[in-house]
């Protein structure tokens, strides 16, 4: 972890993170949630967002029917993702923790949050603003 804010000023030191969540081990293993979530601060959020020193982000395999989820409590924030979901579909990997990243901004799928989809669309990234909640896991 030490050193990303300056990689971070280099944008091509950072390549790496545009795809390395693609291969197939096990997804908690590979993915640093702190660095990702710092990669996508910077890149769609102009590092405006919580600081990744002052919000949790983990992995939880308990979420079931949930692909990611954001909780606000008096004690902070936790941003939890479903590792089950993300080993099946790797790909959408960036689409759900930045969606989750957009619920610090509004809790809710309204003007504000569609508003932040289409400013991501713009740079590169299709977010679905209302499956990812409810996409049902096999197996
Ligand atoms: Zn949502």
């Amino acid at each position: 972890m030490s050193g990303i804010s300056m990689c971070l000023e280099q944008t091509p030191e950072v390549d790496y993170l545009k795809y390395s969540f693609l291969n197939s081990y096990d997804i908690c293993n590979r993915v640093d949630l702190n660095e990702y979530y710092t990669y996508y601060n910077y890149l769609y959020f102009q590092d405006t967002l919580t600081p990744v020193d002052f919000i949790e982000i983990r992995w939880n395999d308990l979420l079931g029917d949930l692909a990611g989820m954001c909780t606000k409590t008096y004690s902070g924030t936790i941003i939890e993702l479903n590792p089950i979901y993300l080993n099946k579909y790797p790909e959408e990997f960036p689409s759900i923790i930045v969606h989750e990243m957009i619920h610090l901004i509004t809790l809710d799928h309204g003007d504000r949050f569609l508003e932040e989809v289409e400013r991501i669309s713009k740079l590169g990234l299709e977010i679905n603003v209302y499956c990812k909640h409810n996409l049902s896991v096999e197996g």
